[in-house]
């Protein structure tokens, strides 16, 4: 592609094509570049001209990282802020109250709910969590069937399924009749193959590192 060509495709071969001429050197290096990124640019442009269906999608964070409960906070944020109401149900429970249900659990635009008396990372107690899991299930169910709620958040589900406390097929059932505008995130390190199969996107965070593992002590704001 000569530098006249360019000039006339696009405001950034302009620019580039300016660049080259004071330095004659990498003119063709430019020029190839330049043809690069006018076909990725090209590529990008199909892609968002063929993604024209508008409805919710569910998401499913996984993987031993740390970020899948903070990104799902994160997201819900990014919903709160235009207007979205929003639901959150934690299936543990950890021993300290968390920054997020101090922040979040207040909000006029979000359903808090935290299953009570239920897993926890401490103690176990299988009755109990199957009970307190079912009745946390049936709030999410609800929810999940709530045209006001744009967003949900189902905050360690996976483990429900793990532990053979929740039915698979009933989340399942759940999300694919939820209202069509309903955004769902989900997490927990591992999920059962027919949900990570059957959500829209799944992103499983890899641990590269982990402070922990050097020693330092897990901190307010940070972990909890
Ligand atoms: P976060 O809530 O910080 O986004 P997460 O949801 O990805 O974390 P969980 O598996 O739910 O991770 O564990 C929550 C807690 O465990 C957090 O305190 C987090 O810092 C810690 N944690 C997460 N990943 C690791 C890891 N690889 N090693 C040690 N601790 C971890
Ligand atoms: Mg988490």
């Amino acid at each position: 592609m000569s530098n006249s060509q360019q000039s006339t495709t696009s405001d950034k071969g302009t620019v580039l094509a300016k660049d080259a001429a004071h330095n004659t050197d990498t003119t063709g290096e430019v020029a190839k570049n330049e043809a690069r990124l006018l076909k990725k640019k090209a590529v990008v442009d199909q892609r968002i001209a063929a993604a024209t269906e508008e409805r919710g999608v569910t998401i499913l964070l996984t993987g031993n990282g740390k970020g899948k409960s903070s990104s799902a906070f994160g997201t819900m944020a990014r919903a709160l802020g235009h207007g979205q109401q929003a639901a959150v149900i934690q299936f543990i429970k950890g021993r300290k109250e968390t920054g997020e249900q101090l922040f979040f659990g207040s909000h006029p635009q979000v359903g808090f709910h935290v299953m009570g008396h239920g897993f926890t990372w401490e103690t176990r107690d299988p009755e109990r969590e199957k009970k307190a899991a079912e009745q946390a299930w049936a709030l999410a169910k609800q929810v999940l069937s709530d045209p006001a709620v744009h967003f949900v958040l189902l905050d360690e589900i996976t483990y429900m399924y793990k532990y053979g406390y929740l039915d698979e097929a009933d989340l399942l059932a759940a999300l694919a009749a939820r209202p069509a505008h309903q955004n769902v995130m989900m997490t927990g390190r591992t999920a059962p193959r027919a949900l990570l199969e059957s959500v829209d996107t799944h992103s499983k965070i890899a641990n590269e590192r982990h402070a922990f593992a050097s020693g330092v002590k897990a901190q307010v704001g940070i972990e909890w």
